[in-house]
C-alpha cells in the first residue's frame, strides 16, 4: 500500500503526512523503514513519547486541535502545526517561537463543512490572523491552509467543500501572499477522501487508516 500510494502522490507533487496517531510503534517504524519521514499526530502526550522513541530525522506535524497551554511542549518537537484555529493560539505560537528562537511552519485551519462542533476559523478570523502575521515574527511562517470536509457519504458535498477551501486559499494567496512563495500548501484530504481533495487542489494529504490496515 505504502509504495503505491507514495508513487501516485509523488507523480502529483502531493506531500504525504502519514498519520501515526494511535498506531503501534512497530507499524509506524515499518513505514519509516520504507522511507516515510513526515508523521502526523493529534495528541500532545503521544507526540512527546513518540518523538523520544523514533529517530531524529522524523518530521513531526501536529494535525489536531492544540490548546494554547500545550504550545510550549509541542513547539520544540514539531516542524509544522496544521491546526492553527484561533488568533489566541497563533499569538502563543509567536511568543513561544520567539522565546526559544525556533522557526516553525503553520497552517491556518479553515472551517469548511457544516458540522457545528468542528474547529476552524471563519473567513474574518482567518484574515485577522493573516493581517497580524504581516507585521509579526519572521520565525512563524504561514505556509497555507488546512481543512477537513464533513464526514458524509455525499461525494458532491465533499468535493464542493474542498473546492470552497481551495477558493479561499486562492483568495488569500492573491490578496495577501502574492509575493510570498512560502504560502503554497493546502492540507486537505484523509484516507476516505484524499483523491477528491487532490483533484480539488490539495498539496498535502493526511492519511492514517489506509496506510496502517
Ligand atoms: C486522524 C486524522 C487524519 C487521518 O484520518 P484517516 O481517516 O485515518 O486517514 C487526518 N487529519 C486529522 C486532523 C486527523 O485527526
Amino acid at each position: 500500500m505504502y509504495t503505491a500510494l507514495v508513487k501516485s502522490l509523488k507523480d502529483k507533487n502531493v506531500t504525504l503526512v502519514a498519520v501515526s496517531k494511535t498506531r503501534p510503534d512497530d507499524q509506524v517504524m515499518a513505514i519509516y523503514d520504507q522511507g516515510q519521514r513526515i508523521f502526523g499526530e493529534n495528541r500532545v502526550s503521544e507526540l512527546e513519547r513518540k518523538s523520544d522513541y523514533f529517530p531524529e530525522d522524523v518530521e513531526w506535524h501536529m494535525i489536531g486541535h492544540l490548546q494554547s497551554k500545550k504550545v510550549k511542549t509541542v513547539l520544540p518537537i514539531v516542524d509544522m502545526i496544521h491546526s492553527v484555529d484561533s488568533e489566541k493560539l497563533y499569538d502563543v505560537i509567536v511568543r513561544e517561537a520567539e522565546k526559544i528562537k525556533k522557526p516553525i511552519s503553520v497552517l491556518l485551519q479553515y472551517k469548511i463543512g457544516e458540522e457545528e462542533a468542528k474547529y476552524g476559523l471563519d473567513k474574518e478570523a482567518l484574515e485577522a490572523i493573516i493581517l497580524k502575521h504581516q507585521s509579526s515574527s519572521p520565525l512563524v511562517q504561514v505556509k497555507g491552509l488546512m481543512g477537513m470536509a464533513s464526514f458524509v457519504d455525499d461525494q458532491d458535498q465533499v468535493r464542493s467543500e474542498f473546492a470552497e477551501l481551495k477558493s479561499i486559499f486562492d483568495y488569500c494567496k492573491s490578496t495577501y501572499f502574492s509575493t510570498d512563495d512560502n504560502f503554497c500548501e493546502l492540507s486537505m484530504g484523509m484516507s476516505g477522501d484524499y483523491e477528491l481533495a487532490i483533484e480539488e487542489g490539495a498539496t498535502m494529504v493526511r492519511i492514517g487508516s489506509l496506510l496502517f490496515k
